[in-house]
């Protein structure tokens, strides 16, 4: 029997669980999702799952020629800068061929208010005299950046309970694990009187419901702009990735 081609999927994505799915039904391929650890119960992945960091780029190219890695699919989220700098140099020093799964940014429409920022220190300094009710759906990391808006309450979305206090004077946490309706970030929006949202453009249908309903209440929205592309192949869907892994097996 020849053996099977080894596929390591940087995940921590929707799309990188459904691609996960749709490889484990090959016979010719090992799947191995790896995640950094962020998220207490993480969903069901198909294949097999290792989780937290490699420890650095040499690490991780230790990791794909110990492993027997085939490719290098990184489905990591958008703004996960430092990982995919990881892959792209261990990919390099290992000679792995590595496809990028990253989803096409938001772009606004018509009755869109985004104001467009490069980073969340930048998303906290256009909140000043906008809003003070403030939905704030970035990540844990991010939060830090919004302290100083001591006069500013925030409804603040996150998978995981938080351990302690976060670093914001008045706030109320939600929980929640997308994909989002749009009825309950309508409603979500209302009941707490929110005047403005800040994001990070991730892409994708699961979260962009947030952004339709701020547009249909005229609510403006602060956009955290993606850190620069990097040089990569970049697959904008799964059914793309599918067709490159064809190809390169
Ligand atoms: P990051 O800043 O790019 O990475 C920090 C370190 O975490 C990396 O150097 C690596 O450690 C480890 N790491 C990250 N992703 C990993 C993975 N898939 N498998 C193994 N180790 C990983 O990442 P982050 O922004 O904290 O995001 C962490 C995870 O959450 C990512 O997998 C990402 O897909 C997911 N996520 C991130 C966001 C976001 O907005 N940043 C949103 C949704 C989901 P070593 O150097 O030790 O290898």
């Amino acid at each position: 029997m020849t053996a099977r081609h080894r596929i390591l999927l940087l995940g921590g994505t929707g799309d990188s669980r459904a691609l996960a799915a749709r490889l484990v039904e090959r016979d010719d391929l090992e799947v191995i999702t790896s995640l950094a650890g962020r998220t207490e119960h993480p969903l069901a992945i198909p294949g097999s799952l290792r989780i937290g960091g490699f420890g650095g780029v040499d690490a991780l190219a230790r990791y794909l020629d110990e492993e027997k890695i085939d490719l290098l699919i990184d489905a990591t989220h958008p703004f996960a800068e430092r990982i995919s700098e990881n892959a792209e140099a261990a990919c390099r020093e290992s000679g792995t061929p590595r496809l990028v799964l990253s989803r096409a940014p938001w772009e606004p429409v018509a009755g869109d208010r985004w104001i467009t920022v490069a980073d969340a220190e930048a998303a906290a300094e256009a909140l000043k005299g906008l809003a003070r009710q403030v939905f704030l759906s970035v990540g844990r990391q991010e939060l830090e950046a919004f302290e100083g808006l001591r006069d500013t309450w925030f409804l603040v979305r996150m998978i995981d309970a938080p351990r302690g206090d976060l670093p914001l004077k008045n706030y109320e946490v939600v929980l929640g694990r997308g994909p989002f309706e749009a009825n309950g970030e309508r409603a979500l929006i209302l009941l707490h009187g929110i005047q403005a949202l800040v994001t990070k453009n991730s892409g994708g249908e699961a979260t962009y419901a947030k952004i339709a309903v701020a547009r249909e209440l005229g609510l403006p929205v602060i956009m955290i702009e993606r850190p620069s592309a990097r040089k990569a192949e970049v697959a904008a869907s799964v059914d793309e990735a599918l067709k490159w892994i064809s190809q390169r097996l």
